[in-house]
């Protein structure tokens, strides 16, 4: 199991105008598991949403091969040289 510092959304409701930007213009890619690529956050025309760090464990999958290493997180992909 690996952590590091990935990000997920938060919506500020007190702030939320309920515009439906973030939702029907914004192209979320994964609308059931946020994985913090932030178009939402940018996207949002009252600042409602926030990006906070998402710290909990998950698991992680090497690839390896002979010009590189692949890590995968789970819904994240870092590369080491
Ligand atoms: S874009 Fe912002 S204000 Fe509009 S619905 Fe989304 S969070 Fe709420
Ligand atoms: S647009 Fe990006 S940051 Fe916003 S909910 Fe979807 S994955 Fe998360």
């Amino acid at each position: 199991m690996l952590s590091g510092n990935f990000f997920k959304r938060v919506r500020d409701r007190t702030l939320c105008k309920e515009c439906g930007f973030c939702e029907e213009v914004v192209v979320c890619p994964s609308p059931n598991d946020c994985i913090g690529c932030g178009a939402c956050y940018k996207g949002c025309p009252y600042e409602a949403i926030r990006m906070v760090e998402d710290s909990s464990p998950r698991r992680s999958v090497s690839i390896g091969s002979t010009a590189l290493k692949l890590m995968f997180q789970r819904r994240q992909l870092s590369r080491e040289p």
